[in-house]
């Protein structure tokens, strides 16, 4: 089968373009600029079953009419993830919302195409970060974040909650209009950890790998930032979840599914894991040790639906995923 991965530069993408390719896919990835195409194109040398294509605005009209030919599955994780969003509208719920609503109506005219998988988060399930986590509530893919347009336009961490939620949204609403032949499938995980294959630079991070460099990059008399989302989950389990999303029966189609490990985690932990693995890095890190600070979130999320429909395993750590990320952010430390 030949399927459509849109943002492939991006550091969930280039795993579940990995996994793709890895299972005997045809893959055509879409990347913005002509610099990305090269990057992706160096991390797979020699790959027969990889086409790179340019997709310079995923928001335009008709954006992705010629991408689509031949195309039997989409995957679509091309959305901005960033807290720095100037231009609310332009930045962040532009590009997220007209995106996917953009790649849904150019699915519907191609009768090829059997499902629509879409990268959501987290973000739009639980309230967002500035506001306090519900104690001892257990989010299930029944919740959605309650995030207004007038919230969204108001801060940038909004704005990024309100991207993904919207987004999704009008995916759900775009189905429930049109009814099309395809179906579409939904995965919302939270912040997601673990090896960074496209390794450019510390100041092109991905956002939540960027966490992690500023938590190992503090000292030894300051405190452990509060947690605020106590949850996280394994990239390479998340682009797991691409491939058997794509490969399910027609009874996953038109659902969503939290996509994270198993329990919660805190900061706290974290440090302790870095401390432990790194020696060399206890400098760099808060001194105090522990699993809790003030603000830390205290909620979970249910992530057995995963298991039961999409037969995820989920097979990484915390330890796991934390260790192999510090790896590659002390690798691109040396390079800098
Ligand atoms: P990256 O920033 O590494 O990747 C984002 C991808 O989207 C890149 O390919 C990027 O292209 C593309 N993109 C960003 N802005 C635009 C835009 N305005 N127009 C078109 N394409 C754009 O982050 P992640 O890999 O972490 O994110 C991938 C997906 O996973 C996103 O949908 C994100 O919301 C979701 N997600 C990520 C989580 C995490 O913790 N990492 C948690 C939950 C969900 P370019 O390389 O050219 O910048």
């Amino acid at each position: 089968s030949r399927v459509l991965l849109t943002g492939a530069s991006g550091f969930v993408a280039e795993h579940i373009l990995e996994q793709l390719l890895d299972a005997g896919y045809w893959v055509r990835a879409t990347v913005r600029n002509e610099d990305k195409r090269r990057t992706v194109s160096t991390l797979h040398p020699g790959a027969l079953k990889l086409e790179i294509v340019i997709v310079a605005d995923v928001g335009a009209p008709g954006a992705f009419t010629e991408a689509l030919e031949s195309i039997d599955y989409i995957v679509h994780t091309a959305s901005p993830f960033h807290f720095s969003a100037t231009d609310m509208q332009k930045d962040m719920l532009d590009p997220a919302i007209k995106g996917t609503t953009e790649i849904l109506e150019a699915a519907a005219k191609h009768e090829r195409v059997k499902r629509v998988v879409l990268t959501s988060s987290m973000a739009s399930v639980i309230d967002t970060p500035l506001i306090p986590g519900p104690g001892g509530k257990v989010y299930t893919e029944e919740d959605w974040n309650s995030v207004t347009l007038e919230q969204a336009l108001s801060h940038p961490a909004f704005a990024y909650h309100g991207s993904k939620t919207f987004a999704e949204r009008a995916a759900f609403e775009f189905m429930e209009r049109t009814k099309p032949a395809f179906d579409l499938v939904v995965l919302n995980p939270p912040f997601i950890y673990g090896p960074i294959k496209n390794k450019q630079s510390l100041t092109s991070l991905n956002t939540s790998s960027a966490v992690v460099h500023s938590l190992i990059s503090s000292s030894k008399s300051s405190g452990v930032p509060p947690t605020q989302v106590p949850l996280w989950v394994d990239v390479r389990d998340v682009a797991h979840a691409h491939v058997l999303a794509l490969q399910g029966g027609r009874e996953i189609g038109n659902k969503r599914f939290l996509i994270q490990a198993d329990g919660t985690y805190t900061f706290g932990q974290v440090v302790d894991i870095v401390r432990a693995k790194f020696p060399q890095l206890a400098d760099r890190l808060p001194a105090q040790s522990g699993a809790r600070v003030e603000g830390d979130g205290e909620y979970s999320g249910d992530n057995s639906k995963s298991k039961r429909e999409l037969g995820l395993v989920y097979k990484y750590s915390l330890e796991d995923s934390i260790t192999a990320l510090v790896n590659d952010l002390l690798a691109l430390e040396e390079t800098r």
